[in-house]
């Protein structure tokens, strides 16, 4: 018999769609009339489910879909989406540019010599193969030199079987300062864009031009051209919100445990592996069921708080692979089987993944595809 225990018995994820919904219809309103919004919904949707993520966003208005692998292509037209995909990563296996073909997903190419392969692909199958070429404008990780793409997008349109059907590039910098540096950067690589695009008749209008992220996006409508592909601020969060006005996102996960034994001890005691914390009352300490195992960084160790009824409580002591300790001594009200919540919303107060990874020297994209298997996900 297959045993199954109910997902809010001890620590889960709850996702809300509309949400998700809501913020793709916001990022909408940012484009022009004819400017397509692509939904990245890589890594399982950066950790909210990616079938989820990807019906809720074409709901609000996304167009078509971006995703890292071929795996999670195939895994989108399973379920019935239908929809254009892009996969955004480089396939090199024969097999893997059969199965696009096959399911109607558009591999990026970043070479002439990739380009002749889908043609060969193509051509074997008697059928058109759509692709989108990758330059590389200052990124320095996938697409073709930019120095080279003029003659390899000449090339490519010379293959019969070949639809190009993007040209794209992504930004190095976007989410950076908005002078400085990064404005630098990532004009210039906007600059080197447009050059590339000047030398293809009416200045590649045949071809969705496409380069920016959520930042792009977000901080400069010159970086538009004809889609922009959107991961971080479809899930509710502003990767550049040091330099904007509120957009009105909201997070669309939320990270909720149990609370599964209290204790009563003495000022003097250490708590947890390492007693790295050690209480300098006497205290009421509460157990919670989720630890680094589920994705809670153990960097995160007594510098994060638990959301209870809109209040902080801190959590002290080492985070455990399965649990880890709070101290509840203000807050009488806590009791086995309360439910706290470590990230999202709670009320009207928040815990985003940017304070996390500000934390710990990462970035909230981490945070969020750090989440476990083991975490029930849970849609509202
Ligand atoms: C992941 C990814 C995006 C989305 O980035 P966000 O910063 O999450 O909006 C866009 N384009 C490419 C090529 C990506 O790999």
């Amino acid at each position: 018999m297959l045993l199954k225990t109910d997902p809010r018995n001890r620590a889960w994820i709850e996702i809300d769609p509309k949400s998700i919904e809501q913020n793709a219809r916001i990022i909408r309103n940012l484009l022009a009339e004819d400017c397509l919004l692509m939904a990245v919904v890589k890594a399982d949707g950066y950790g909210h489910g990616a079938e989820t993520v990807a019906r809720a966003a074409l709901l609000g208005g996304a167009h078509n879909l971006g995703v890292a692998t071929l795996q999670e292509g195939l895994d989108l037209r399973a379920v019935g989406i239908d929809c254009p995909i892009l996969v955004l990563g480089n396939l090199i296996q024969v097999e893997e540019l059969r199965a696009c073909l096959g399911c109607d997903l558009m591999p990026t190419i970043s070479s002439y010599k990739e380009a002749l392969l889908c043609q060969k692909i193509a051509e074997d199958a008697d059928q058109y193969f759509e692709i989108h070429l990758k330059v590389d404008t200052g990124m320095t990780r996938l697409g073709c030199d930019f120095e080279e793409s003029f003659d390899v997008i000449k090339s490519i349109l010379t293959l019969t079987n070949l639809k190009l059907k993007g040209i794209y590039s992504h930004l190095a910098l976007a989410d950076g300062d908005i002078n400085g540096e990064s404005a630098f950067i990532t004009e210039k690589q906007k600059q080197r864009f447009e050059e590339l695009l000047t030398t293809l008749p009416s200045n590649g209008k045949d071809f969705c031009r496409h380069l920016a992220n959520s930042a792009g996006a977000i901080r400069d409508p010159g970086l538009h051209f004809d889609m922009v592909r959107v991961g971080l601020a479809l899930y509710g969060y502003n990767p550049i919100s040091h330099l904007h006005k509120d957009l009105g996102l909201s997070p669309a996960l939320s990270v909720k445990a149990r609370v599964t034994l209290l204790r009563e001890v003495p000022a003097g005691v250490g708590v947890s592996y390492g007693h790295q914390f050690t209480t300098n009352r006497k205290s009421r300490l509460a157990v919670v069921a989720i630890g680094y195992a589920d994705g809670v960084s153990r960097a995160l160790s007594g510098r994060i708080s638990v959301l209870f009824n809109e209040m902080r409580l801190p959590q002290v002591g080492s985070i455990t692979m399965d649990q880890l300790v709070i101290d509840v001594t203000n807050y009488p009200e806590i009791e086995v089987g309360s439910i706290v919540t470590l990230l999202g919303k709670d009320g009207n107060t928040v815990i985003s993944p940017q304070e996390w990874s500000g934390l710990i020297g990462s970035i909230p994209w981490e945070v969020l595809c750090g989440f476990k298997n083991r975490l029930p996900r849970l849609i509202a």
